[in-house]
């Protein structure tokens, strides 16, 4: 594909984390299968590559600076994995990891993989059980979908599960889960936009309960066998997340039609007649046919401020909760506990600033040297921002002042890493879906501009790649007068 001088067509995308590299390399590879010549230049902020996937390392230690890892359930993922030869690097996480813990009353508890173990356990009282079991009977949702339409309507994360499965649930289980996925707070969350599929449960089964046995039956019936779940196992590699975004990036640097500009801090996207520029303090391109903007949405509202200001306002409007990630190092012997396990959560309710704790070196052996393990705390979140204002030293003494009694800590730790993400996880508050819609629309007003990322439709580094695939495919059908153009854009 050329343009009507017989140019190649030039795609510009904005910020090399794992959306951005995913994306371009899925323009390069369709581009290249349709034999259309077009080309990708990524823009990336930093000298390095790779966004929130960082894998740290000193004297014998490994740990990550975001995601630890990914679900095995994601074939957009795999696919990436397969197309990078990186399968002989992947890294099956410990069976032990199946085994959760949650801090209820000051003491651990092992979270039941199966309803009934749920019943017998000490997580909920009888009270709360009995009303758990009661989502059997508790009626479907009559607005379902509409509601999640307008911000008004749009149920929380936390309102759902009071209302299906009641207060104490709620408490126990839903916030703590939003804690640790989010950095979030689950009164403060749109269920339809963090989890999609809670909805389509509800809808399509009448409730949760009802849908477990439907699709139990399901599975029974076809004689699958996984056990994998459809919660998928964690994975990662073998030198952690970081090889994932090296790997891209290797293969963008290879790639004669791709270009990745380093150290380059877009500030402004220029829509011209016939194309689009991008400038950053030290420079500008030109040229560009279509523009995919994978840096964070406040980075992005930033580059669209002067084209479009309600675009820019619905793009900064999306809130992110800070995370203060702090990796633990500790000889085995001063560690009681016997860590045989994924790692814990603490609900709200426990008055803790800990969110929860991994116990990597449990989860992926080899990140500790011997005779040591590894633990990755976190603190902060949406609810308790305060605790980014701390100093190194008072931040980890709250940390382990949290941590010593259930987690039987003696001594000093033998390392201690901090990691401070002033803006973490992006925040799918109520309103994000009818968001969405705005700055689809306005993106299509402007012609030949998507927005790619954790902050729009997922913000697991699965969900992003799978995007990475639908943006390539309609940023290509767009250029090639397939039924992209307005419609195409998001
Ligand atoms: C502490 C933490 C733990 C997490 N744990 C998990 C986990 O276990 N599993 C999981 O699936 N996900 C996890 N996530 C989420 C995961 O990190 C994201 O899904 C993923 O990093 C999103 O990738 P991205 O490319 O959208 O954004 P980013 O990784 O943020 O990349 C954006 C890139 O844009 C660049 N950029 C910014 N501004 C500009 C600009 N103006 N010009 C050019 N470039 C710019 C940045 O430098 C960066 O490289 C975690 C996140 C955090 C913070």
């Amino acid at each position: 594909m050329r343009d009507e001088d017989g140019r190649e067509v030039r795609v510009a995308v904005i910020g090399g984390g794992v959306a951005g590299l995913a994306a371009a390399l899925a323009l390069r590879d369709r581009a290249r299968a349709q034999g259309a010549p077009v080309t990708v230049t990524v823009f990336e902020k930093e000298p390095a590559t790779g966004g929130n996937l960082r894998t740290l390392g000193r004297d014998g230690w490994q740990f990550e600076w975001g995601p630890n890892g990914f679900l095995d359930n994601e074939p957009a993922t795999l696919r990436l994995v397969d197309r990078l030869g990186l399968r002989p690097r992947l890294l099956r996480s410990s069976d032990a990891a199946r085994r959760r813990f949650l801090l209820v009353n000051g003491r651990l508890e092992e979270i039941p993989l199966s309803p009934g173990a749920f019943l017998g356990s000490r997580l909920l009282s009888t009270r709360g059980k009995l009303r758990m079991a009661g989502e059997l009977l508790v009626p479907r949702r009559r607005d379902l979908g509409r509601a999640a339409d307008e911000p008004a309507t749009d149920e929380t994360i936390d309102r759902f599960g009071e209302r299906r499965l009641g207060r104490e649930f709620a408490d126990v289980m839903l916030d703590p889960m939003v804690k640790g996925v989010f950095g979030g707070e689950a009164k403060r969350l749109s269920l339809a936009a963090a989890f999609p599929r809670m909805v389509e449960l509800e809808r399509d089964h009448g409730g949760l309960f009802r849908a477990m046995i439907a699709l139990g039956r399901e599975k029974r019936r076809r004689g699958r066998r996984t056990d994998a779940g459809p919660t998928g196992v964690l994975h990662s590699f073998d030198g952690g997340m970081a090889v994932l975004v090296d790997a891209l990036a290797a293969e963008l640097d290879a790639d004669p039609g791709a270009e990745i500009v380093r150290g380059a801090d877009v500030a402004e996207l220029v829509r011209g007649n016939d194309a689009w520029s991008v400038r950053w303090p030290g420079g500008e391109r030109g040229g560009f046919a279509a523009v995919v903007d994978a840096a964070p949405a406040h980075a992005a509202a930033g580059h669209v401020r002067r084209l479009d200001t309600e675009l820019a306002g619905a793009l900064a409007g999306i809130p992110y909760a800070p995370m203060a990630v702090i990796a633990l190092g500790y000889r085995r012997q001063d560690v009681a506990h016997d860590l045989n396990g994924f790692g814990l959560l603490v609900p709200g309710r426990e008055k803790r600033n800990v969110l929860g704790v991994l116990w990597s070196s449990s989860i992926f052996p080899g990140l500790a040297p011997d005779g040591h393990v590894l633990l990755r705390a976190m603190a902060g979140g949406a609810g308790n921002p305060g605790v980014m204002a701390l100093a190194d030293r008072q931040l980890v003494d709250l940390v382990l002042g949290d941590l010593r009694g259930f987690m039987g800590l003696r001594g000093d730790p033998a390392l201690v890493h901090i990691i401070r993400h002033e803006r973490a996880i992006a925040q799918y508050v109520p309103g994000h879906l009818a968001r969405l819609r705005a700055i689809e629309a306005a993106a299509a007003r402007l012609g030949g501009l998507w927005f790619s990322g954790s902050a729009y439709r997922g913000i697991a580094v699965n969900a992003c790649i799978k995007e990475t695939e639908t943006i390539a495919g309609r940023v290509l059908a767009a250029l090639t007068g397939g039924g992209g153009g307005a419609e195409g854009a998001r």
